[in-house]
């Protein structure tokens, strides 16, 4: 299906996306346009955001609905307000030439009087987050037993997000006659669960081979240290002066902290995590769909469902957790067409969470060098350069002061002036990278030498730990615990030694307080965990852990003594 008439929305539909500039059907569109307006079956399709999928369903779901009848008939839930009001917006924008339809968003965190009002001036459209959908069921302030089409969008993610109770509830109050969109960009078996419970003849279409967003983002990895991350991504940042991306984090203080060394060190940057409020995050956002912020820092539940053309950069700062959140952030650069990177800062562990990745998502990443110092000056120089000479000149403006300037520069030729020139407005950049090193790490040398020059420098604080292998703890769970009690992944952990019922391992001295102080408050097996400085005279050896088992229950006696009875027994 090459043309939008030829899928047979109606004229007024036609014309609304004419003016919004869309040509033809994307691939998904094709699919499923004609299918909605000709026949009743359930349809569930794999697609990510970038696809054009809100159109897929808003296009044909608008023409069937009638105007005159001010009864709820089509409810779309998504998991995020973001989202909700994004669907919402583009479908105002495809029925602007429709009378008389009502497109009502209703999501938390805001008033729900208001809400109430917008509904009961009669919506024949309701895009809902599902907790929100569900409160105003019970209030019986939304009717759905009327719908004739229910649109789940990015069911995978509002079943991650933890609305299973919310959608069932929702799901079971629609009529039966009704037909059932389900939109995912991932089958989990949830997923699956929803599509055998609730839907009936379902046709099946997938769009993620032909996914023009995945054919036109570059994928790229670089391969560093772990603590080069924050210099790496400047480095991206200096080596594309005009970038307009997102930077994901995989928790909250990253987020944070990542955002605040950017905006210290001068860029246009800001962060976006679940700890603001609704309001901030509001502001945050605005400044970035404005183009004031260049760099929206930010972790994977606040970008959700966060539509945002143009980018040209998503930064992996960290890999997400689930590999399938690769996509959903990958997702949000080239779009319609357009050409976007992603780009995965990773340590030389990491290869195979990269592999899983590929095989997951079905891409492939390329290696590339970080920007040398003389490659980003060179890069920021031209585009300076590009930006003087294309400047437009108002010289009606400048006119007043051009003689005294004029004889100023009397004494310096034309070549002298461009260099003095360039010189005043970057000196910065080439000071900074004047002595930068090559940070690139090759996946078989650099960790073990990071790991010996560490120990040289005595950079490893070797710690107790209460439990061992009684509580089946094991190196990975170990690891676990610790990035949980310090809220991070990025710390360096050297030796582990798991023992029957305690463990020894190596941290980064600076880490190394901090973890002692929270894993305090963390548990293991129902156990109360424990950390403390072992003894240094401990060299790791069977006759040595013995010595430090008997000091240890030495230690814990004389410390409960003194709990109990406030002096020694
Ligand atoms: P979506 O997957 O619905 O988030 O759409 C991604 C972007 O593609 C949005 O900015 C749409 O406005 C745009 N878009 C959707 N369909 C088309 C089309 N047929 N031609 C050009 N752009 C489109």
């Amino acid at each position: 299906m090459n043309t939008f008439i030829e899928t047979g929305l109606q004229d007024e539909i036609l014309k609304a996306i004419q003016d919004l500039g869309y040509e033809k059907p994307t691939p998904i569109q094709a699919k499923t346009i004609s299918h909605l307006l000709q026949t009743e079956n359930d349809l569930m399709a794999l697609a990510q955001t970038g696809t054009g999928k809100t159109a897929a369903f808003g296009l044909p779901t608008l023409q069937k609905v009638a105007p005159a009848n001010k009864a709820t008939q089509v409810l779309i839930l998504a998991p995020t307000r973001e989202l909700a009001l994004q669907i919402t917006a583009d479908m105002q924008k495809f029925a602007k030439y429709i009378k008389g339809i009502n497109i009502v968003p209703v999501y938390g965190g805001a008033s729900i009087e208001n809400q109430i009002k917008d509904l009961k001036k009669g919506a024949q459209i309701v895009v809902a987050t599902p907790g929100r959908a569900k409160d105003l069921l019970n209030r019986g302030r939304l009717k759905i037993d009327q719908i004739n089409t229910l649109i789940l969008d990015e069911a995978d993610e509002m079943l991650t997000m933890g609305f299973k109770d919310e959608l069932d509830a929702i799901l079971a109050k629609t009529p039966q006659d009704k037909q059932t969109l389900l939109f995912s960009a991932t089958m989990s078996k949830e997923v699956e669960r929803i599509s055998k419970n609730y839907m009936h003849n379902t046709e099946k279409i997938s769009v993620a081979a032909e996914n023009k967003g995945a054919e036109t983002v570059e994928h790229i990895y670089h391969m560093v240290n772990a603590k080069h991350r924050y210099e790496v991504l400047k480095r991206i940042a200096d080596m594309n002066p005009d970038i307009y991306g997102i930077v994901f984090c995989r928790t909250r203080r990253e987020t944070k902290d990542v955002a605040a060394k950017l905006m210290s060190d001068g860029y246009n940057a800001d962060a976006l995590h679940g700890d603001m409020s609704q309001s901030q995050r509001d502001y945050v956002m605005k400044r970035f769909r404005n183009k004031q912020l260049q760099l929206l820092v930010a972790t994977d539940v606040a970008a959700r469902g966060l539509d945002v053309n143009n980018l040209t950069h998503v930064i992996n700062y960290n890999l997400p957790d689930q590999t399938e959140y690769y996509t959903h952030r990958s997702g949000r650069t080239g779009r319609a067409g357009k050409k976007g990177t992603s780009i995965a800062i990773i340590h030389t562990r990491e290869k195979n969470k990269l592999r899983d990745i590929e095989r997951a998502s079905k891409i492939r990443f390329t290696q590339k060098q970080v920007p040398n110092g003389a490659e980003i000056c060179s890069n920021q120089l031209m585009s300076l350069t590009d930006k003087v000479v294309n400047t437009k000149v108002d010289n009606h403006q400048i006119e007043p002061f051009l003689e005294e300037i004029y004889h100023k520069f009397e004494h310096l030729s034309k070549e002298e002036v461009i260099k003095h020139f360039v010189s005043t407005e970057f000196n910065r950049f080439l000071n900074y990278y004047k002595n930068a090193k090559d940070i690139n790490a090759s996946e078989n040398t650099r960790d073990k030498k990071s790991v010996k020059e560490r120990r040289n420098n005595h950079e490893f604080t070797r710690l107790f730990l209460n439990v061992g292998k009684k509580e089946n703890l094991t190196p990975l769970r170990l690891i676990g615990i610790i990035n949980n009690a310090l809220d991070s992944g990025n710390v360096e952990i050297g030796k582990i030694e798991i023992l029957k019922n305690f463990s020894f391992f190596e941290i980064d001295s600076k880490a190394a307080g901090q973890l002692v102080q929270k894993i305090g408050s963390e548990k293991f097996e129902g156990r109360d965990l424990s950390v403390e400085v072992a003894n240094p005279g401990n060299g790791g050896g069977e006759r040595s852990r013995k010595r430090d088992k008997r000091k240890r229950t030495k230690s814990f006696e004389t410390s409960k003594g003194r709990n109990r009875s406030g002096r020694r027994r």
